[in-house]
């Protein structure tokens, strides 16, 4: 007789920090380098890597949204593990603070001319700062 497929998938999100999710759910979205990826339980395994952007997990029908930025995601049929430099939860994001970050990085991006400006560093802060505007509006996907 065949496996019965597994029907949730246990996830952790983990940051340098702390472990910020650890939970049974029924889906993932994860913001995959190559695009956003939507896991199922039973997903073939896989190895992606991270970008800033929101993640979105579904737990007894509910939806929650979380900011993460960079590292790394390990898909395997009943878990998934996500390894994040930075993972907040909807809830817990200053919202002013983004948008404060948002404003300083789009400035950083707008001065062409400003020879001092990393504008890696600026990318990758504007990149952080709108998924976290982005998660704290559950919009984004
Ligand atoms: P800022 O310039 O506002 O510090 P940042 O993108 O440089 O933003 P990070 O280096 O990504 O900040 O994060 C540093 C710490 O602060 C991490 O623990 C992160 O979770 C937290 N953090 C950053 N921005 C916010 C925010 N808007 N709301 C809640 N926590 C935040």
């Amino acid at each position: 007789m065949a496996d019965s497929l597994p029907t949730v998938i246990q996830l952790e999100i983990v940051t340098p920090d702390r472990q910020v999710v650890h939970e049974s759910v029924t889906s993932v979205t994860i913001p995959g380098k190559e695009g956003y990826l939507g896991i199922l339980p039973g997903h073939a395994p896989l190895l992606s890597e991270l970008r800033a952007g929101t993640l979105i997990y579904t737990r007894a029908e509910t939806k929650n949204y979380l900011a993460v930025s960079w590292g790394f995601a390990e898909v395997l049929p009943e878990r998934v593990i996500i390894l994040a430099h930075t993972a907040e939860r909807a809830a817990e994001i200053d919202l002013a603070r983004a948008e404060r970050a948002f404003e300083r990085a789009e400035k950083r991006l707008k001065d062409v001319s400003d020879p001092t400006v990393d504008r890696q560093r600026a990318e990758e802060a504007y990149a952080r700062a709108l998924a976290r505007l982005q998660a704290a509006r559950r919009t984004g996907v």
